[in-house]
């Protein structure tokens, strides 16, 4: 990703709605980039500034911290969609020859040995 597209992303981001399929890639690059994390810093640092007055805790807020944070949260949730979709994938290629073989099988087509006496 490039700096413009990354600056393009920044409003995004800090308004949590970044396109998920771009997240990666945008974190990537600003950890990467001291200017865009700069200009990226600045407006989440705005946005949660503006979160902290709304806020009636008044929790002790490190600011700079929090964008760190906050990268580090998304790019988690990401990494478990990922691990979620291989998962499925996986689950689903597994069913998918379990029911061709149990086919084939009830068809006579093959014999397998421990699928005898269930059909
Ligand atoms: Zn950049």
């Amino acid at each position: 990703m490039d700096c413009e597209r990354a600056e393009k992303l920044i409003q995004p981001y800090v308004q949590d709605k970044m396109p998920e399929n771009e997240m990666e890639d945008f974190i990537h690059h600003v950890r990467n980039c001291p200017a865009c994390y700069d200009e990226l810093e600045t407006y989440f640092i705005i946005r949660q500034a503006a979160r902290y007055l709304d806020d009636d805790e008044k929790q002790s807020y490190n600011l700079k911290g929090l964008l760190a944070k906050d990268m580090r949260e998304k790019e988690r949730r990401i990494q478990r969609k990922k691990h979620r979709n291989i998962f499925f994938s996986v689950l689903i290629f597994v069913l998918t020859i379990l029911l061709i073989l149990f086919t084939l099988h009830y068809l006579d087509f093959v014999e397998i040995p421990w699928l005898k006496g269930l059909f």
